[in-house]
């Protein structure tokens, strides 16, 4: 008898977690499993801020796919998922066709843009390796080029950062303590460097605490950041971006560096499949499938649940990624095993967040506690020493874990 088929999309937090589960519970005779990764690594996305200010090398920040899956019970292939036909049940990629009974789409995350001109030419965006690694090679571009030249630019040294949400506000932490390390190494005057984020709501972090945002600010600005609040962006080009500071009033500001954090929304592949969606986010049913599509579930970053407590969106997370993986690989057995009315609805299990602001600080709300500092700082790695555990146990800990506490 033909086995069942289940194709995973994506690598990801969501991804992965679903592949490791049902290669721990489904024995080689029960299904085919296939994974579908654009590169044969995976990377920790909740890092990247990290690798894009060069505070921590890229290869850190990723690990084989090789390391963590099963290679007797998955079938891995490096491919780019293009298009997914349902009425077909095929996934289309850059190799080829292939087909499914069951589909996983945890394809993650784009940067949005909100159609805003000029951004996609001149802005950078915090997305994978690749773009991490093309925003800490052009500041350092911008460093070296500047010592290099006879008619000094000054404003090749001003970096902007859109947007004062989570990544943003992760990212400036990063930059603040990289920043005084590129001007030793480059014999760069730190009085010449600006960094300026540029926010459209009246405060940074919008919705968060606001003790914790407030001590973030003062942490921040004490590393010569700079703030413009309620000055949404409106234009980034080659050499500067426009910013609105009132009705009609905008503000041009010069930079060298442009980077754009400013949310997210689903993977474009959603909206090519044709699967109803919103900004590429598919409004799943509890037990995690698509509405209308019995046979595929959607998680991590492409899906989108309310939140009833607040009837909002839970914000897409990493947390929530690998919660929706587990309950998605358990939901696929009892599928698989006929058990159609006992698939479980998954209820996000909310911890808290913590924000890091660079390597030894950080805020953070964890189980209803404020934290700040050294404290918060330790429990960010925690969490991600915990994200790697869950993945990979003991040995990726060990291998690609953080340790320097304090
Ligand atoms: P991802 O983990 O992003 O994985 C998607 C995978 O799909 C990737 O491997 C990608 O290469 C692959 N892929 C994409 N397109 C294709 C394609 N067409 N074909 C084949 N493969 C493809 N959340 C938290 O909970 N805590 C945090 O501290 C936190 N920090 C963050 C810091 C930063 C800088 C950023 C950007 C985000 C952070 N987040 C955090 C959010 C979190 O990273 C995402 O919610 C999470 O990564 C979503 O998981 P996912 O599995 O949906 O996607
Ligand atoms: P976000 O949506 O959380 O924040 C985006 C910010 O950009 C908002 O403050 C918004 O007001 C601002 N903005 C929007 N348009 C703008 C404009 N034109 N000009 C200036 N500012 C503008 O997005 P994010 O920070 O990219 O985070 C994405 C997701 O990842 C969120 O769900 C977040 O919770 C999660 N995340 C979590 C962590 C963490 O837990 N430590 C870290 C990073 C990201």
């Amino acid at each position: 008898m033909r086995k069942p088929k289940i194709v995973v999309l994506g690598a990801g937090y969501g991804g992965l977690m679903t592949v490791t589960r049902l290669q721990k519970q489904l024995s080689h005779d029960e299904a085919d499993i296939v994974l579908i990764n654009k590169n044969d690594y995976h990377y920790e996305t909740t890092w990247l801020h990290e690798a894009s200010a060069g505070t921590l090398h890229h290869d850190r920040v990723r690990y084989d796919i090789s390391e963590v899956i099963n290679r007797s019970k998955v079938n891995f292939v490096q491919a780019t998922v293009e298009d997914i036909k349902t009425e077909e049940k095929k996934v289309f990629t850059s190799e080829g066709e292939v087909e499914y009974d069951y589909l996983v789409i945890a394809l993650g995350a784009v940067s949005e843009t909100f159609g805003i001109k000029g951004l996609h030419e001149h802005a950078f965006m915090i997305a994978n390796i690749n773009s991490a690694r093309q925003i800490r090679e052009h500041i350092e571009y911008q460093f070296a080029t500047y010592k290099n030249e006879e008619e000094k630019k000054d404003e090749r040294l001003t970096i902007i950062v859109g947007g004062a949400g989570f990544t943003g506000i992760e990212f400036l932490g990063e930059l603040g303590n990289r920043v005084p390390e590129l001007c030793k190494e480059y014999d760069v005057d730190p009085k010449k460097v600006r960094i300026v984020c540029v926010e459209a709501a009246p405060m940074i972090l919008p919705g968060f605490d606001p003790e914790l945002v407030k001590y973030a600010r003062a942490k921040l600005e004490k590393k010569g950041i700079e703030f413009s609040i309620g000055t949404p962006l409106k234009e980034a080009k080659a050499d500067s971006v426009i910013i609105s500071k009132g009705e009609d009033e905008v503000e041009e500001i010069k930079a060298g560096t442009i980077v754009w954090a400013a949310g997210v929304r689903g993977n474009p592949v959603i909206e090519k499949a044709g699967i109803e969606n919103m900004r590429a986010r598919v409004k799943v049913e509890k037990d995690l499938r698509a509405p209308g599509h019995d046979n595929i579930f959607i998680i991590g970053d492409c899906s989108l649940m309310i939140n009833e407590e607040i009837d909002r969106p839970y914000p897409p997370t990493a947390q929530i990624a690998m919660q929706q993986g587990e309950v998605c690989a358990n939901n696929i057995i009892s599928l698989l095993k006929g058990n159609d009315e006992g698939l479980t609805a998954f209820t996000p299990d909310i911890k808290g967040t913590v924000c890091s602001l660079g390597e030894d600080d950080a805020i953070g709300l964890v189980y209803g506690k404020k934290l700040m500092g050294t404290k918060a700082s330790f429990m960010k790695k925690v969490v991600d020493n915990r994200a790697l555990h869950m993945i990979g146990g003991t040995s990726l800990v060990f291998k690609k874990g953080k340790f320097k506490f304090f």
